[in-house]
Parts: structure tokens; sequence; C-alpha cells
């Protein structure tokens, strides 16, 4: 019998995920079904609850809805509590189990995929929003040498910062861009959603250390005015979130299904160039 899974929020055309899932299901042999659910703004929980009634197994969650599935899970991973968000349900009679896996995905995308271990690296974080809180303790498991973290607005920065540290013991440093002066990082990556509107964050190119990954979280939007400033600054390592997108794609496929698809066939199919 062929087992349902889908994609809820509102809007939902633009989501890549059906797509990723079904070539995920090829690769495998799965035999699954994954579609777009589009929710009413107010009607969340008796969207799920309804595809839940006709047997589908598991969800994806995306915006506005991340919130509300926290809210709606019986039973929350780490990951969805640390992000307070949940990108990820899996179905069990009463049960709801909740994952987050996008920092997960952030990170084996530049491990694995980019081949940057993160290890004794220098990583500065641009942003404090939902993807910087579920990409935190991923982000520190790997031990990294330090770990600036950079906001607009800096009270948010160390709100993150404090909540990172009664999870792990390495320091997060809660910075505003003013505070950067002449620092200069192995990692840089952009959690901002600054562009999407092609906008740039308060940064200086000095932050680029020599042989520095620049990592965009935004896809297919090319060169980013992020990615620009980095090339400009002879940065030569240059990713956006594409990979990112297909590695928390692929974990929750594993979590669904027992098994990991290969992600290099996605991520050549959804790459733009960075150009
Ligand atoms: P949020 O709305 O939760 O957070 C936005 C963050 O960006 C805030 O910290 C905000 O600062 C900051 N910001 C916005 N505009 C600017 C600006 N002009 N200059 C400086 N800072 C700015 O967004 P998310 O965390 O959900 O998403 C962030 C990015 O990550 C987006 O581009 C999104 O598309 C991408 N993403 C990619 C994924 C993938 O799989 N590749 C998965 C999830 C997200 P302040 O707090 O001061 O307002």
């Amino acid at each position: 019998m062929t087992d349902r899974y889908a994609v809820i929020g509102n809007p939902i055309e633009q989501s890549k995920s059906p797509l990723i899932h079904t070539a995920f299901a090829q690769v495998t042999g799965h035999d699954i079904s994954y579609t777009k659910v589009l929710a009413p703004l107010d009607g969340f929980a008796d969207t799920v609850d309804a595809f839940r009634a006709a047997g589908g197994r598991g969800m994806n969650v995306t915006a506005p809805f991340k919130l509300d599935a926290c809210e709606y899970a019986t039973d929350l991973a780490p990951s969805a509590q640390m992000a307070g968000a949940v990108n990820a349900m899996k179905f069990d009679g009463d049960r709801v189990f909740a994952e987050n896996f996008d920092g997960v995905g952030l990170v084996r995308d530049m491990v694995h995929n980019l081949a940057r271990p993160l290890k004794g690296q220098r990583v500065l974080l641009l942003g404090a929003g939902g993807a910087t809180r579920g990409a935190l303790l991923p982000l520190l498991a790997q031990q990294p040498a330090q770990v600036v973290l950079v906001n607009r607005t800096v009270a948010k920065a160390h709100e993150l910062s404090a909540l990172a540290q009664r999870h792990n013991p390495l320091q997060v440093q809660a910075l505003g861009y003013e505070d950067l002066h002449d620092m200069a990082f192995d990692v840089v990556i952009n959690a901002t959603s600054a562009s999407l509107t092609a906008q740039l964050p308060p940064l200086k190119a000095q932050v680029f250390a020599p042989g520095s990954l620049a990592y965009e979280l935004a896809y297919g939007k090319g060169l980013t005015p992020f990615l620009k400033l980095a090339q400009q600054a002879g940065v030569t390592h240059l990713a956006d979130g594409v990979g990112m997108l297909a590695e928390q794609a692929a974990e929750a496929f594993a979590w669904w299904r027992g098994v990991r698809p290969d992600t290099a066939a996605v991520i050549h199919q959804l790459t733009v160039p960075l150009v």
C-alpha cells in the first residue's frame, strides 16, 4: 500500500519538498506519495487531523506553521525544543513525534558535501531567527574553536547564546555587527533573511579569513549580496542553502522510512549557479 506524506504550509506552491521526496522514493524503491497541503492560517490542527485520519504517516512543516506544530506534537525531540520550531512530524496512533532537521542538514552539507570539517574552525553566524535556533546545537556538536553569533537586534543574539549554553559548554559569543572590529573567521554563515529582499547585513569584508567558506542559507537566488561581498573579499568557497534543503529532507526521509537516500542528484537538479 502507498504510504502518504505531505508538506503543509501557507503559501505552499513554492515548496520543493514533493520533488525531493518523490526523487528519494524512486532511488530507494519506496512506495510513497508526497503532496502539498495548503492549510488555512487558523486551520493547522484541523488540517493535520484530517490528513492523519485519511492514513497520512508524516508531514514536513513550513512557514508559518513551525510553531503551531510544536504545540500540536506529543513528543518533541531536543532539536525541535531548542529551535522552538518543528519541520517534520511522524504519526503513530495518538502520538505525534516532531523533529527539526534544519540544523543537522546545514552541518551535514558543510561537513559532508562541501568537505569543510568544522572542528577547530572559527565560525561566524549571522542572524538569530528560527534557522539559527535550529543550527546552533548541531554546529556546537562539531566542536568549532569559536562561535560568534551576530544579530541586528543584539538582545536576540544574547538570548540564543544563553539558551545554547544550557545544552553545550562551548561559549557562544553574542555581538552586534559593529562589535566585530577586525575579527576574522574560517566559516561565515548568513542565516539572516536579508537575502530574500536582496539586502546585505552590515558586514565588513575583513570577517572572511583567507581560505574561508561563505555559506548563504537562502537558496536558488544565485549570487546574493552576502555572497557577492565574500567574492569581492577574495573568498572562493561559496555555497547556498540548496544542500541544506536536500540534507534536512534526507534526514526526514530516513526518520520516516529507515533508509537515508543519497542527495547528490537532487542537489544537482535544484542548484542555481552562483553567478
Ligand atoms: P527569521 O525571520 O526567523 O529570522 C530572520 C533573521 O534575519 C533575524 O535574525 C533578523 O534580524 C535578520 N535580518 C533580517 N533582515 C536583515 C537585514 N537586512 N540585516 C541584518 N539582519 C537581518 O528567518 P529564518 O531564520 O527562518 O530564515 C533565515 C534564512 O534562512 C532565510 O533566508 C531562509 O530562507 C533561510 N532558510 C534556509 C533553509 C534551507 O533549508 N536552506 C531552511 C530554513 C531557512 P532581527 O532579529 O534584528 O530582526
